[in-house]
């Protein structure tokens, strides 16, 4: 064992230390109280004694999020996977025995609310579907905290760090995970609520009353508010660390941050992702790393969440290291439970159980880059101008492109006229003197190379324009693809849409 995780360290006892745990967390916590799980497991004959080996997880079938959707057979989804406790059953707990002989009835009346009580929500996001809300419980935001704090300990934080929590302040799982984690680490972590609490200005004006070590938000919003401060003339010679969550940070965005950092006294400053989504309750941090050697991947902390790496196609499991979908059963949540979760996140490396290289930690690694099937939206990509767009990728393309600051594509109707031809606008910041002309053959060229189709216009706006564009401080997130085709055109594909990550 670990003495300082209390987790074993090689790989396979890890392995079969988790499958224990979840045995015991299906037997006496989700199965008694889930209404979902109850009926799944009795119509599979499974019970969590036949989990013997992780090959046997594959016994559980998959939650997705069509689970969730209105219509499916008993979806309710904050009833039938909220854990409902049955004061009968927990009764009969030898825990709750033995707290009843030794503290009383109303001490174990006061854990059982502290247990199963739901007092908080965050939810998923989507603009034509309903958001799911994941309920909190007294147990949930006590591991929220300690998730938290792990998070900040994987990222290299201090307690003498002065923090911004730059997240939207909304029922959204990253600005509670920031809130939660930085108050339980130990840290002054101040929430600003984003950009439509205080807007840009009243976010700059804290940024430099508080000089921070450390600045913790989503990339394109932390970019404009950098972007401005830079225009400002900040100096932040402090600022040691940018940790980001809610959208992809590749390695074109992160090096865009650092040079910002860089033209305010900062030249050596830790960009670092982190990656979690609603259903998870939970997210995940790298640990800092040099660009040149790559990321370590996200920490993983064993004993609250158990990942595996799946055949996107056929479900089959994958083996150590390979690529596939992440799926995710938590070990320990109360509230709203899923088992086996599909969230659609596509990772290109994999699952890593060795110790992480950098920080010696030993826990499960996700490492790669996440494509996230969820950002597709609802947006007809397949067809657009009859040539099918990967949009994960062109998205990588256009952060790690040069002479982009931030970029929004647009699309139209040509005439906005819902019969003809579809448009694609790319709308791009500058964040350097570069000709436009020049750049704009250069980006035609890059565009068509990637995806075989052209942009029908590139257009270039201030960094004032480009903020009004894709929503900041009127929008909880900025906005990097919209569709302004007339709304009959747009698929409505709701299940796409659920998703929220951090
Ligand atoms: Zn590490």
């Amino acid at each position: 064992m670990n003495a300082k995780s209390r987790w074993p360290t090689s790989p396979p006892s890890l392995r079969n230390w988790q499958l224990a745990r979840l045995r015991a967390y299906l037997r006496d916590t989700v199965l008694p109280f889930s209404a979902h799980y109850r009926r799944l497991f009795e119509k599979e004959r499974l019970d969590p004694a036949m989990l013997r080996s992780p090959d046997d997880l594959r016994r559980i079938p998959f939650t997705t999020k069509s689970d969730f959707l209105p219509g499916h057979e008993g979806a309710d989804p904050v009833r039938d996977f909220a854990l409902a406790p049955d004061k009968a059953v927990l009764s009969r707990r030898l825990s709750t025995i033995a707290k009843a002989l030794l503290r009383g009835r109303a001490s174990v009346a006061e854990g059982f609310e502290r247990e199963f009580r739901p007092l908080l929500l965050t939810s998923t996001t989507g603009r034509s579907a309903e958001p799911i809300p994941f309920l909190y419980t007294a147990h949930d935001i006590e591991n929220l905290k300690l998730g938290g704090a792990r998070a900040y300990s994987v990222c290299g934080a201090n307690r003498e760090m002065r923090m911004i929590n730059l997240f939207p302040f909304a029922p959204h799982l990253a600005f509670w995970f920031a809130h939660y984690g930085g108050a339980e680490f130990g840290a002054f972590v101040l929430g600003t609520g984003g950009g439509k609490t205080m807007g840009t200005d009243g976010n700059l004006r804290l940024i430099k009353k508080i000089k921070p070590d450390v600045l913790i938000g989503m990339p394109t919003f932390v970019y404009h508010l950098l972007t401005q401060a830079v225009a400002d003339g900040f100096v932040l010679p402090n600022l040691k660390k940018i940790v980001l969550g809610g959208e992809k940070a590749p390695g074109g965005m992160r090096r865009k941050l650092r040079a910002l950092a860089a033209q305010m006294g900062a030249p050596q400053i830790d960009v670092i992702r982190t990656y979690g989504f609603t259903e998870a309750k939970l997210a995940w941090a790298e640990c800092p790393f040099h660009e040149d050697a790559g990321s370590a991947g996200y920490h993983v902390h064993p004993d609250r969440s158990l990942i595996e790496i799946v055949d996107p196609k056929t479900g089959d499991p994958r083996g150590e290291g390979e690529p596939g979908e992440i799926v995710f059963t938590p070990l320990d949540a109360r509230g709203s439970v899923v088992l086996r979760y599909r969230t659609g996140d596509c990772i290109d490396g994999g699952l890593f159980h060795e110790p992480c290289p950098y920080c010696g930690l030993h826990v499960p690694r996700l490492v790669g880059e996440i494509s996230r099937n969820s950002e597709i939206r609802d947006l007809q990509l397949d067809k657009l101008k009859g040539t099918l767009v990967d949009f994960n990728h062109l998205e990588h393309v256009l952060d790690n492109a040069e002479h982009i600051g931030t970029w929004q594509l647009e699309l139209r109707k040509q005439h906005d006229d819902p019969l003809d031809l579809d448009e694609l606008i790319l709308h791009v910041a500058k964040p350097d003197m570069t000709d436009d002309d020049r750049l704009r053959v250069t980006l035609d060229a890059r565009f068509a190379s990637e995806t075989e189709i052209h942009p029908n216009r590139i257009e270039f706006h201030t960094d004032e324009e480009m903020r009004r564009l894709q929503g900041v401080g009127t929008l909880l997130k900025e906005q990097r693809v919209v569709d302004h085709r007339p709304a009959g055109v747009q698929r409505k594909d709701a299940e796409a849409q659920r998703t929220q990550r951090i």
